[in-house]
């Protein structure tokens, strides 16, 4: 019993019979690395580096940027690292702009994520060029998404400035419906996929992730989230794109099992969520994954998919 506990506090993600899962940590900076290396992460599948850009006069430069990244993927020589492009607007404001240029009065509908570095290019390619030259030497493995794509003409965009910074691996998350729906399309211009179920959650049932009370509405367990992941992991298996998941829903561990059954191919959550989702991924089959997932889609709401998908996994009762 102790040599099982012990597999399932490290090692790789897997399922009881063998089909591998990444998984990888959620991590703000440098400063989440320990926690991230002692829960055992395969590597990291979302640095979210607006706390780089966040409550300071003027953007970090090219020298601060690379030290930052550096360090990340330094820690996992051999491994992946996610590194999301900067996600500000909406509850992420940045000082150094003009005042005023984001005064919206529905920031989470506005100029947020992608949308602002299409305005701000120069930003953006500071932060790739950064990353890029970061990556050199390191032995890691970099992939760069981009935040709040909305459809292919911003995933083309994106690639090409990606590429043209010399950043080898593309991919976009997967936040916003029009995205998961039309999946297909984006994977013609990148190489991956990530799903972030916070946004998906908070656009998919028009519910605010920033207040609370909202209740069901606000729980990735919503079928009609699980269906979006499903059209989005479909897309991108016929396509031969991974589609990983790195909001809150991948550290649960019921949910961990009922995403790998709707198809996704890597798990990333917050480092302490790492080995209760492992133990629960080390008791589950592969067809057991499939078929809670398809019971849970079949449900009419959260509550009853969440029971639902516990009937076909009896193991993590
Ligand atoms: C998400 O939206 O699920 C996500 C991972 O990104 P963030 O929580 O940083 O918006
Ligand atoms: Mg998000």
């Amino acid at each position: 019993a102790r040599a099982a506990a012990a597999a399932q506090s490290s090692g790789p993600g897997r399922t009881a019979d063998g089909h591998e899962v990444p998984l990888l940590a959620n991590i703000g900076g440098p400063h989440d690395l320990p926690a991230a290396l002692e829960n055992g992460a395969e590597g990291v599948g979302l640095y979210r580096t607006e706390f780089l850009f966040l409550d300071r006069a003027d953007a970090p430069g090219h020298d601060e940027q690379v030290a930052a990244y550096r360090a990340v993927l330094e820690a996992f020589p051999g491994g992946r690292v996610v590194v999301r492009t900067l996600d500000a607007g909406a509850d992420k404001p940045l000082e150094f702009l003009p005042a005023g240029e984001q005064q919206e009065p529905n920031p989470a509908l506005g100029e947020r994520g992608l949308r602002m570095m299409r305005r701000l290019p120069e930003t953006l390619d500071i932060q790739l060029a950064a990353l890029a030259e970061a990556e050199r030497d390191t032995g890691a493995h970099l992939q760069v998404m981009a935040p709040m794509v909305t459809d292919a003409a911003d995933a083309e965009w994106f690639a090409a400035a990606a590429a043209k910074a010399g950043i080898q691996h593309a991919g976009v998350m997967i936040e916003v419906p029009a995205a998961a729906l039309r999946a297909r399309h984006i994977a013609e211009h990148v190489d991956f996929f990530s799903i972030g179920t916070n946004d998906l959650t908070q656009y998919t049932c028009a519910a605010d992730r920033e207040t609370g009370g909202l209740g069901r509405f606000q729980d990735p367990w919503q079928p009609g989230v699980l269906d979006l992941v499903a059209a989005s992991a479909s897309s991108a298996a016929e396509a031969g794109r991974t589609c990983g998941v790195c909001g809150e829903a991948a550290a649960d561990p019921l949910l961990a099992c009922v995403l790998t059954g709707l198809g996704v191919t890597s798990l990333s959550m917050g480092a302490s969520a790492l080995p209760l989702v492992r133990a629960a991924l080390a008791r589950a089959d592969l067809a057991q994954c499939r078929a809670a997932a398809e019971a849970a889609r079949a449900a009419r709401g959260p509550e009853e998919a969440r029971t639902a998908a516990s009937e076909q996994l009896p193991a993590l009762a």
